[in-house]
């Protein structure tokens, strides 16, 4: 989940139209939507619904290492999945295939592990227009399936695609830190790499009956170290091929509760889009607490189906 800054009265948010009166009426009675960034703040991890804590129930060991990830071969929805598969690094590159010579980003929204760090994740970093929490834990489903080792299984999956593919891939982290990475150093990490495209990998945490995903595009900020003049409309449209292809592969609804049916946000208060400097955008894959949606997302035949959802937009976007 990608809260909403509470500091920011929703009305004055660049909601995608009319969904503001709805939305401050989940606000006030869901948890996924209080202070915080690509986080969410101390506040409100919709954890403590069920399952009595605030954080995540992952064991230690960490998500499984990606054994299943080129499993459930996506049955021939992309054309241009077929390719032979390159380097399996985690780096890629040298491959051929439609994206060879294209590097992706994928960021793995949380870290299992946040919770045992919340000092650390609870640090302020400079954001450019504010400063905001290092990362945070991150929502679950009721049943304590941690949307952290959701966003790294989906963002296995999503990796060995485009890998197929041919692009380079490299992940901001990879079960290989105790926490974070933090917000700002997830945008680095995209910016360093010369990406040509980032998706921020997620899930929601809201009311019961809200359904269906979203897609988060950068606003136009400027402020400190933030500028997302260069990127605002190449990631409009690589969010947009998201969305549409998101739709078509994982038969999914766009959100019935933020973007009014569109699947497309805008927000100008996540420091991993702030500070971007290259195409980025989030995807809300859908709301761990509503059941509906929650069956979907332990699914690992539905995460494959978004995970393809992920690279055709991705493909879409990188070959025009
Ligand atoms: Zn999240």
């Amino acid at each position: 989940m990608v809260p909403y800054d509470e500091s920011v009265p929703p009305t004055r948010r660049r909601r995608s139209l009319l969904a503001a009166t709805a939305f401050a009426a989940v606000c006030l009675t869901a948890a996924g939507c209080g202070a915080g960034d690509d986080s969410g703040g101390t506040r409100a991890e919709p954890g403590q619904g069920g399952s009595g804590t605030s954080a995540p129930p992952p064991s230690k060991s960490a998500p499984a290492p990606d054994r299943t990830s080129a499993s459930p071969t996506p049955s021939a929805k992309s054309a241009k999945s077929s390719k032979p598969s390159g380097s399996s690094g985690s780096t890629g590159g040298g491959a051929t295939g439609p994206l060879s010579g294209k590097t992706v980003v994928i960021d793995p929204g949380h870290n299992p592990n946040n919770h045992l760090h919340t000092g650390e994740i609870n640090r302020q970093v400079d954001i450019g227009t504010t400063h905001k929490e290092c990362d945070t834990t991150g929502t679950s489903t009721n049943s304590g399936y941690a949307e952290a080792q959701f966003t790294l299984d989906v963002s296995h999956r999503l990796r060995t695609l485009l890998q197929k593919q041919g692009a380079k891939v490299v992940l901001t982290y990879d079960n290989d830190r105790a926490y974070g990475p933090c917000v700002d150093e997830r945008a680095r990490i995209g910016n360093e790499a010369r990406a040509d495209a980032v998706v921020s990998v997620h899930a929601d945490g809201s009311a019961v009956g809200n359904r269906g995903f979203h897609v988060i595009l950068p606003g136009l900020v400027r402020g400190g170290k933030a500028d997302t003049s260069k990127i605002v409309e190449p990631s409009r449209d690589l969010g947009t091929r998201i969305a549409g292809l998101f739709v078509r592969d994982t038969g999914s609804a766009p959100s019935n509760y933020i973007g009014g049916n569109s699947g497309l946000d805008i927000r100008k208060d996540l420091g991993g889009l702030n500070l971007s400097t290259v195409p980025k955008v989030f995807i809300e894959c859908g709301n761990m607490r509503d059941p509906k949606d929650a069956a979907l997302l332990t699914s690992a035949g539905w995460r494959q189906k978004a995970a393809q959802g992920i690279a055709d937009g991705i493909s879409s976007y990188l070959n025009g």
